[in-house]
């Protein structure tokens, strides 16, 4: 399972948890966008999306792009 620590105290919390366990410190909520693609949920650190293979590293997906024919 992965574990967050708290900003306040450090503790050690899961990392769904709101408030700490020790410090009762509110949590910051990691911010979960939806792929712009197929809509999963996605997770921090991804740079794919493992459902549909769109890029998220912030340049548009290939897949808009390839079946343009540009300058005909
Ligand atoms: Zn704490
Ligand atoms: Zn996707």
């Amino acid at each position: 399972m992965e574990k967050k620590n708290c900003p306040s105290c450090n503790e050690r919390l899961s990392l769904d948890a709101r408030f700490c366990s020790n410090c009762a410190a509110k949590q910051p909520v990691p911010k979960k966008d939806p792929c712009a693609c197929c809509g999963k949920e996605l997770q921090e650190g991804w740079k794919v999306c493992p459902f549909c293979e769109t890029s998220l590293t912030g340049k548009k997906p290939r897949l808009w792009t390839s079946g343009i024919t540009l300058g005909v």
